[in-house]
């Protein structure tokens, strides 16, 4: 299930079972997709305030653990760089990681009995990964819509977008669910990834 989020349109998802995929819908918009299902985790696929504002409230309120990529932290420490600076009254600073579960390099893990298989990836900003669950890749920013995530903002480069491309190519899945926007076939995506890794590699 996909819910658009509250900052910049980004979209928070719901997974079959029941894991939350980023955090840019208030609270309350979450509680009412999520009445009655036993939430196993919380996932976040990059650091920018648009897709982790409302992270720790979902932690807080069902009670689970927050899984990112290492890299997140300087993010979420500092509010110029995960750019909650663009609205006033809206800083996200977060000192505390005792929540995170923070995650080097590529591997799996469970939430609440629910596989999940992560791979890091960059160019979007240094904290991107993505997320595999059952069929589902949850790509955060790296691939929005028919085109890619922006490369111009802190720590993003067109040299590790271009590898994160070629990383998200060799995967399998059967849906992939950008941070902004419709999902796509793996069909689209692969399009959408060929076009860009030319593109980028000109
Ligand atoms: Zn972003």
């Amino acid at each position: 299930m996909r819910i658009v989020g509250d900052i910049y349109e980004s979209n928070v998802f719901i997974t079959d079972n029941a894991l939350i995929v980023d955090a840019g819908a208030n609270l309350e918009k979450l509680e009412k997709c999520l009445a009655g299902c036993k939430v196993g985790g919380v996932l976040l696929t990059h650091g920018h305030f648009d897709h982790t504002y409302f992270a720790m409230d979902y932690a807080q309120k069902y009670g689970v653990k927050i899984y990112a990529s290492v890299k997140i932290e300087e993010y979420l420490r500092e509010p110029k760089k995960n750019y909650s600076t663009d609205f006033d009254g809206m800083e996200l600073k977060i000192d505390d990681f005792s929540n995170f579960v923070l995650l080097h390099g590529d591997g799996e893990f469970s939430a609440q009995n629910v596989k999940v298989k992560y791979f890091q990836l960059g160019g979007h900003s240094k904290s991107d990964m993505c997320f595999l669950v059952g069929d589902d890749l949850y790509v955060g920013d790296t691939i929005i819509g028919r085109g890619i995530g922006r490369m111009d903002l802190y720590g993003g480069n067109k040299q590790d977008m271009l590898e994160s491309l070629k990383k998200i190519s060799a995967l399998s899945y059967k849906t992939m669910h950008s941070g902004h926007g419709e999902d796509l076939t793996k069909e689209m995506a692969d399009k959408v990834i060929a076009t860009y890794i030319r593109f980028l590699s000109r």
